[in-house]
Formats: structure tokens, sequence, C-alpha cells
């Protein structure tokens, strides 16, 4: 039968499917005497002259020759010092493995011999998996170290004292198996079933795999109540083990269906019973798929795996490359990347149960499947369960938790086998407490509004300048004055706590006064840029269902007369000016919303969010300390305000004292005006996207050593960080949906190497990282970011469907409030911090610009020439990040 799975180069370089077992003889060994034992024991058994022949073959075929001479290399290490001979032997060890084997040559099997003292010896005996099993392995140990010794006949049966199960008694036949595992592995293909936490290895060629190892005992009660649980339920306890671990897969990469490859024993391997067995290798590595349900109970998914485990068995001894072959995945492939190994007795206990001198020697076997991930469990009392794992595409710490995941499963199955299996716990008790005080973010949060901030600070520094724009600034004191009379103006227009005021206007020191004007009128505001198409702004004004519109002269021109009546704000200045400018008392409610935003809809329209004066209030009291602003700084207002990060750059000088610099939208977007106008204010503080920060630098920006720099909006890579930071004082790196208002995570970034983290928790927030049913994800395993805490905002407006979708009541243990999900994928790393992966749909950023490609493709589907559409966000060498629409014409149709 042919079991060439090795047939791959590559993992004969990588020491794949060989085995060393070493062993440590406290004893007299004689080296030319162990050689003719060796020789005896390799004529005896023609399982030990197992070649694979690839060559003038349809597929590679299982040869057996004769006249094999297995050699026996001696070391004599006695004159090296003592202290280094184990790491000698460590590194002797890995060269061994790089040797690997030629296939065709026979022996695949090698024994060296080392001398550490007159009476220690250590022995390595390596080969290819292919030729032995565990038993079969202690068989051979045995035969030949008591041939040396030399006081009983080997070859006889009674010197075989390892039993083994007999194999199943059947041909095969290869059409039944070919058509079982086709249907087995139907639909796998692509990339096999992720980890979760692998990592991409920085492999330098030639360079040997580091395998690290971790190891955890179950309980015997635990390790009682599995075997009795798979007993009641018509499966074996190894049915358990391979359950726990696909599910532990289906927890870490979210899909439904994962692919693990499974080996078994053979045998039980109690000794002092003959076996009639030939020496050999009758354990396979086969592929094992499991659908998850997560609906059932425990005991009803372990009957349902137990039945499908049977289903298997007559198909148990189809080598893998043929399964491989049969299967849709690409050759070159694997078809899996973690491996779940069922250990027997060890090799060192089979070998001592036969007693005598066999009590002090001891074996160790060194083995790598080959695979990122190997779980071996030992079913004993108190079941031992190892992970061993490739260093540098699994980390050392992911691994530990993976294994201590795989062991809370188990005994979540023991304890609650009637529970769904959905509700099984993945997280230690540790790990839930870590995450709950990661999540202590609790500050005190004031019941004021951001004009009360506004105007404890007038009270504070009334003679300051608080805005400048274009040569013109205003004091605390002018700009309060101003919108007090704003405020009560508007209210004789017709404005009303709790309407919405759409602020149509142009960056200016009067559109900073019109904004506060109508917060302090009890109102909010519905930013308008005057930029935005026609069309957007109509469908938002009628959305927000505005009471007033304000305005300034120089937009007349855009304006509509369906819109709503327009104050200008210009043109009404002296009716303004004869307003009183006390401040006024507070109209509203305790706590109405500051502004309304508009951001892009997937079904084709876009949502208003509400966000509440408490929201605005939290988050800038949490700016104020960190990134920090004070009255010393100069911060350079940039964003258009229909972004939320304005909200930023307005207010937060307002409650701290810092003074603002407006630029005008064509200076701030115009790279080198930019520049010159940097460098001209010289502010301290400035927020930008990173297209924009990218943008200034490659104009020739050369950054400013007293800039502290926050980036906002989309994700920043590490490249572009490194540079900021080499120019300039600091670099933040801010994160947060416009439905949980501005920023969400704040990090002070240092220069590095690999992905720029976005942080923790701003002040009374808390983040988790949850599985597609809400369920938090341990540390390292990707998920949906969800944000609770006082910046969630009120919803969107007038969706209540939308509203209750994305703002969802807390479902963790004790949670409590209403979480956003932003569908943005993310994973805690080291650190205490968050890494920002990606999204889980398709919304995208362009320069900062939240854009939802189903939007795009609804206003295409409008147009009566369009047929189907499909929009992404490309980029192209070096062409930054655009949208390309791709249509099918409806050629009846004019275009
Ligand atoms: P917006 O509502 O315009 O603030 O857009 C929010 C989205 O922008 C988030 O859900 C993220 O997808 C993305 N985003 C915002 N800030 C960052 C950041 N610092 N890193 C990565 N993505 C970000
Ligand atoms: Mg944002």
């Amino acid at each position: 039968q042919a079991a060439a799975w090795w047939d791959r180069k590559a993992d004969r370089r990588e020491g794949r499917d060989l085995v060393q077992v070493l062993g440590t003889l406290h004893e007299a060994v004689d080296p030319s005497r162990l050689e003719e034992a060796w020789q005896r024991v390799v004529a005896r058994h023609p399982g030990l002259r197992t070649v694979i022949r690839s060559e003038d073959v349809p597929e590679p075929v299982q040869e057996v020759r004769g006249g094999v001479e297995v050699g026996l290399k001696f070391e004599d290490w006695s004159d090296r010092p003592e202290a280094s001979r184990e790491a000698l032997l460590e590194q002797w060890l890995q060269s061994d493995r790089l040797r690997g084997f030629d296939l065709d040559r026979p022996p695949l099997l090698r024994v060296t011999l080392f001398r550490f003292s007159e009476c220690e010896f250590r022995l390595v005996l390596t080969y290819h998996r292919m030729l032995l099993d565990a038993i079969s392995v202690a068989t051979v140990i045995h035969e030949v170290l008591d041939d040396r010794v030399g006081d009983r006949t080997p070859g006889d049966a009674s010197a075989v004292l390892f039993c083994r199960s007999p194999p199943p008694d059947r041909t095969p036949d290869v059409a039944a198996e070919q058509a079982y595992w086709r249907s087995h592995l139907r639909g796998v293909f692509g990339t096999p079933t992720s980890l979760g936490i692998d990592q991409t290895p920085e492999t330098i060629p030639g360079t040997p795999r580091a395998w690290g190892e971790h190891a955890i005992t179950l309980s015997a009660d635990v390790g009682r109540c599995l075997g009795n649980l798979a007993a009641k339920n018509g499966a074996s306890l190894e049915t358990l083990f391979r359950g726990a671990w696909a599910l532990l897969l289906h927890r870490y990469n979210g899909e439904p269906d994962v692919v693990f490859g499974v080996r078994s024993p053979t045998g039980g391997g109690s000794p002092k019973e003959p076996s009639r067995e030939p020496v050999g290798n009758r354990t396979n590595t086969l592929p094992l798929r499991i659908r998850i349900d997560e609906s059932g109970s425990v005991e009803q998914w372990i009957r349902k795996m137990g039945i499908d485990e049977a289903s298997v068995r007559p198909f148990e001894g189809t080598s893998l490359p043929r399964i491989r072959r049969w299967s849709e995945v690409e050759a070159g492939t694997p078809l899996f990347q973690s491996l779940l190994v069922l250990e027997g007795p060890s090799l060192n206990a089979r070998l001592r149960s036969l007693g005598d001198s066999w009590l002090t020697r001891e074996f160790r076997v060194l083995a790598r499947s080959g695979c990122p991930v190997t779980i071996h469990c030992h079913p004993e009392s108190e079941p031992a369960l190892r992970i061993v794992y490739e260093k540098g595409r699994i980390d050392d710490s992911a691994s530990a938790r993976m294994l201590g995941h795989f062991a809370r499963l188990l005994r979540g199955i023991a304890e609650a086998p009637e529970s769904p299996v959905g509700a099984l716990p993945l997280l230690s008790d540790a790990e839930l407490e870590q995450l709950e005080s990661w999540n202590d973010t609790r500050a005190e949060v004031p019941q004021v509004r951001v004009t009360d901030l506004i105007e404890a600070q007038v009270a504070r520094t009334p003679d300051r300048i608080a805005i400048a724009y274009g040569g013109s600034a205003w004091t605390f004191r002018e700009l309060d004055r101003r919108s007090n009379r704003i405020a009560r103006y508007l209210q004789r227009q017709g404005l009303c706590p709790g309407a919405r005021v759409g602020l149509l206007m142009e960056p200016s020191l009067e559109m900073v006064a019109g904004l506060l004007g109508i917060l302090k009128g009890g109102a909010a505001y519905v930013p308008l840029d005057p930029e935005l198409p026609e069309q957007r702004l109509e469908f938002m004004m009628r959305d927000a269902r505005l009471a007033l519109l304000v305005t300034q002269q120089r937009l007349r021109t855009i304006l509509r007369p369906r819109w709503p009546t327009p104050v200008f704000l210009d043109s009404v200045w002296q009716s303004i000016e004869a307003e009183d400018d006390q401040s006024l008392p507070w109209p509203g409610t305790a706590d109405p919303d500051a502004y309304v935003i508009y951001t892009s809809g997937s079904t084709g329209q876009p949502k208003g969010v509400c966000v509440p004066h408490s929201a605005l209030v939290n988050l800038l009291r949490a700016m104020r300390e960190r990134p920090g602003l004070g009255e010393a700084d100069v911060l350079l207002g940039i964003a258009t305000i229909s972004f939320d990060i304005a909200g930023l750059e307005l207010f937060l000088p307002l409650i701290t004292g810092a003074r603002l610099d407006l630029l005008d939208r064509r200076i701030a977007t115009d790279a080198r005006a930019l520049a010159e106008s940097i460098a001209e204010i010289q502010p301290t503080v400035m927020q930008a996207t990173p297209s924009l920060w990218r943008m200034l630098l490659e104009s020739g920006w050369e950054g400013d050593p007293n800039l502290k720099i926050i980036c906002g909006g989309e994700a920043l890579s590490r490249d572009l960080a490194n540079r900021l930071l080499a120019r300039c004082g600091s670099v933040w790196n801010g994160y947060g949906p416009t439905e949980t208002t501005i920023y969400s995570t704040m990090h002070r970034v240092e220069n590095g190497t690999g992905p720029v983290p976005i942080g923790r928790p701003i002040a009374n927030t808390r983040i988790y990282v949850l599985d597609s049913k809400l369920r938090a994800l341990p540390q390292g395993v990707a998920g949906e970011l969800v944000i609770g805490g006082a910046g969630v905002a009120r919803g969107y407006l007038g969706r209540p469907d939308l509203t209750a979708e994305k703002f969802i009541p807390n479902p963790l243990a004790g949670g409590e409030g209403r979480l956003y999900r932003t569908g943005d994928l993310a994973r805690h790393v080291a650190e205490g911090s968050l890494e920002y992966l990606g999204r889980t749909d398709d919304q995208v950023k362009i320069r900062g610009f939240r854009v939802e490609l189903g939007e795009i493709e609804f206003a295409l589907s409008r147009h009566p020439s369009v047929r189907q559409s499909v929009v992404l966000a490309r980029h192209d060498g070096r062409i930054a990040r655009r949208l390309v629409a791709y249509v099918v014409v409806d050629r009846s149709r004019k275009l």
C-alpha cells in the first residue's frame, strides 16, 4: 500500500515526518555489539527495510528491500566538557533532522550512539514516520537492547511484547474510498482552516523551523466526567477531544465548517502479550471536517459526532496524499493547519513496563508533524494536553492561551453537558477579569452641556484669543457675546429647544458663532458642507426636518427655493447686534442632541447620527487629558464640518483656553498652501487624516518638532507613523466611528515596527472584541469591535430599524448599557492595546471619508442603462485609493 504522504521536498527539508528517539542509558554499551544487534533486527523485520519508490511508477509505492545494512555511528564525547554536552546534543539533533532521508534509499533509519562516560550513553534512533508506529518502535528498541544483553533469543514471538489490535480484515475498495472522501471534503478549497492567530512567518531561507511546546493537565474529575459522557452518548473520548478542538477553531476563526488533521494510535500496548503483527506503522493521518452547529445541547452534539465518526471508520486506511488528490484543494496547499493526535502510553511507559534494567533507561520521542499547531492528547486518568507549535508563525503566549482555551472548552463540556454548545465558555475566569479591568475606564461625568464647558472657559480667560481666521480674531468674551446674541435672534426666528438647525457655512469666525448660537438655543446643528452635491444636501435637510437653515450671503447661489428658509447671518448682523449679549438660561431638556451628522448608508441613503451633549462633553474632557490641550496651545482647524472630527477642532480649544486657527477649505486641501500656513501660524496641535499627512509630507513639508499630531479617520500605516515621528513632537492615533462620538480610543504612537495600534478605550468607554454571536474573544483573535459607554450616540435619526440593528443591548454577562456594533475588525494585542484589522463589510475610507460601496452601487442601479454594477476602492500603484465602478450596460438602452 502506498503511504507516501511525504511527497514534498520542502517537507523533507523541514524534517517533517522524521522521528527521533533519544535514549539515555546508564550502563556500559559496546558499540560494535549494538551495531550487530541492529543489523539482526533490521534483517528480521521487513518493515524496517521499506523505502518509497516514486520513479517509474504511476504513484509512489512502498517497497521492501533485501540485504539492507544499518550502520551505527559512534561518537565518543567523554572528553567534552560535561556542562556543554546536552547543548551539543540538541544541536546535533537539529542538524540530524535537517539531513532527512532519501526516500528511495534504504534504510529510512539511522542509529547514533554517544558515549558520555564509561557508564553513560545516549542512543539516537532517527527514522521516517512511515516505518514505525508507537508499538513497533517499542518492540524494536526492546529487541535491540535485549539482544545486546544477549540473554534472550530474539526473533521468536514471545520476545515481541507489545500487543496491537488486529487490523480491519478487508481489502480496500478504492472506488468507495474515493467517493467517501470526495463527499467528505466537498466544497473545501482555497486556504485551509485558519487558526485565527497565525502570522505570516518571517522565515529566512535555509533556517530550520523552530518549535515550542506547552502542556496542561485536566483534573481526574474532569477526565472521569468526559469518559462517562463519551460512553453514555456512544462516542469515544477521542470524539470529545476532536469536538472541543473543532469548536475552538470555529470560535477563533468564525467559520461554521472546520477541517483539521487527526491521528490515532493503534493498539493498547499492554505488555507481555505476543503480537502477531509485523513491525510497521498502521496509524494514519486523516483530515476531519466538522460542521459546527451551536444551537443544540453538548450531548446531542456528541451523539452526532459519534455517528459521523463511525461512518469514517471503513475509510480510515486511505492515505493522505490520495485524499488530498481527491479533494478540491489545490496541489501544494496543505489540507489543514492543525493536527490533533490521540496518544497512547508513552514510549517510556511502554518500555518501563518491561521491568528490570528498563527501569533505569529513559526514552524521549522528538517528532514534528509539520503542521503549525499539533495538539497531543494523553487520555490518562488526569488527561494531559500538549500543544506543539511553530515559533514565528504562532506566538508563544498565543499558543499557551490556545491550549488553555482548549482545556476550558473540555472542562465546560464536562461541567454542563446539557447546556447549548454555543454557551460553552472559551475564556478563563482570569481572562474575563482582565478584560473587565482593561475596560474599567470610569471617570467623572459632569451633567453639563458643551456650552456650559465653554462658558466656564470664557469666565476663566475672557480676553484671550479664542478663534482666528483670515487675519481677524475674537477673544473668548467676544465669541461668547456674539453667540448669545445669535441664539436669541434664532429663537425669534423660530428656533426652539430640541429642534435641528442646518449649518451651511464656510469656515469663518461667524460659522463658529453661529454653531454656538444654535447650541445655546437648545437646538442641534446639522453640518452641511457647501461643497456637497445639491441632492445630497437636499436629502439631509429633508431627512433632518430642519427648523432653520443658518447660512451666509455668498452661498446664496447654491440655495434652492424648496429648502428651509435661510437665515443669512451676515446680512442680518444689525438685527443680531441689537440682541442682548448676556448668557441665556438653558432652554432645553437635560441632555438633548448637540449635532446630527450624516454618514454614508449601505442601502443607498445617508443616515443621520444623533450625538447628545453628554457624549460630546465626555469626549472633550477625555481629549483635554490625552492627547492633551491647554491655554498655551494653538490648534489649526482644517476639517470640513460635515466630518465629525471637526467637532474636536472646534470645541476642544474652546473648553481649554487654547487658540483655534481656522483655515479655508481651499488651503486645507492644498498640501503646499497648507504647509505654508503651518509655517506661518505655528500651531502646536493639528489633527488630520493619514491621507492628508501623507500628502503634506509628499509636498515637501518638513514637519515641526513642536507639533503634536493627531491622526484619525482611517488606518495609520507604520511607515507614515514613523515618518511623522521623525519630524514632529508626538503622534497620536485616534480611532472612532461617528456613532460613538469622534474618538473611542487614543494611542500615543512610538517609533517601531509592525502595525500601529489604535490603543485602548478613552474615559467612560468600554470596548469589546466579539465573535458573530457576540461572545468575547481572547487576545490575538480577530473579531468585531463593539463600543459601549458615554460616547455611544442616541441612534440614527428617524431610523428605529437601523438603530436597533447597530445599537444593541449589552449581551455580555453583567454588561450594561447599549453597545454600538462598528463593523470593524480588531483584536487585542499585547500591552493592552487594540489593533485595527479592517472591515467586516463593504464600507471603505477614501481620504478619511466614510463611503458605503453599496450606496454608490444603489445610485448606479437607478440609472436606466445600468443593468448591474460593482464598486471597489482600488489602490493602484502610487495612485491614492479611489473608487472605481464597473458596470454592465443594458445595450437596449442608450447610456
Ligand atoms: P467615521 O464615522 O467617518 O469616523 O468612520 C469610522 C470608521 O473609520 C471606523 O469604523 C473605522 O473603520 C475607520 N477608522 C477611523 N479611525 C481609524 C483609525 N485610527 N484606524 C483605522 N481605522 C479607523
Ligand atoms: Mg471617526
